[in-house]
């Protein structure tokens, strides 16, 4: 079986979340590209947030998603399995890291600012970390050689398992957006690279209108 077909037959455990789980979860493991224990708990927590807020997965720009982890964390991936379940996703700028090395996501509406914070319980999290497959992740094993069999069950575990057994849920509350720039529509063309570029994003340099690698500036 290839890795496509092996993660195809995996998403279909993602059933027993109701409809088109596991089509979504199929898509994930495809762009994540290998088992592991965070993602699917990003999933998992991004799911149950849509639910307590009673919206569907995110089609355009009209949620947020704060995630807890952060960089240099073993559980950085759960920010993909976020993305995923909410729709939340980075090319959409939809999603932000926290950095807080947390694991936990508060998902925002943004026209009203309703929001919801869903966290892994500790129980659950001091599991994953006594399991087998990060043991291997720790001694420095990348996910794809670690033996499947010490995350295949865990995995669809966490897939499977009610919300409640693996999930806190805060209250819903309204978030404070702080007002941020209108995106740019825009588009210039570099006097120095030749390059198109978002008007925003230019700089002006010696009288000429530049990228911000042709400027030499500071991002
Ligand atoms: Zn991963
Ligand atoms: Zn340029």
């Amino acid at each position: 079986m290839n890795r496509f077909e092996f993660f195809k037959e995996i998403a279909k455990n993602a059933k027993v979340l109701g409809e088109e789980w596991d089509k979504i979860l199929e898509a994930a493991l495809i762009m994540h590209g290998h088992l592991c224990g965070a993602m699917p708990l990003g999933f998992r927590t991004g799911r149950l947030a849509l639910r307590v807020l009673d919206v569907e997965r995110e089609p355009n720009m009209d949620m947020m998603a704060f995630v807890e982890t952060g960089i240099y964390h073993a559980a950085a991936c759960f920010a993909d399995g976020v993305q995923f379940s909410t729709g939340c996703t980075y090319g959409k700028d939809l999603i932000k890291k926290l950095d807080y090395g947390k694991w936990a996501v508060t998902i925002v509406i943004k026209k009203d600012g309703r929001a919801v914070r869903v966290s892994v319980k500790p129980e659950i999290i001091q599991a994953v970390f006594k399991g087998k497959f990060l043991a291997e992740r720790k001694k420095g094993v990348p996910p794809t050689e670690v033996p499947q069999e010490y995350i295949l069950q865990p995995f669809i575990n966490t897939i499977t398992r009610p919300d409640e057994e693996l999930l806190d849920v805060s209250e819903i509350f309204t978030y404070e957006f702080k007002p941020t720039p209108k995106p740019s529509f825009e588009v210039l063309t570099c006097e120095i690279c030749g390059e198109m570029v978002a008007e925003n994003k230019m700089r002006v340099k010696e009288g000429k209108k530049v990228c911000l690698p042709c400027s030499g500036y500071e991002v």
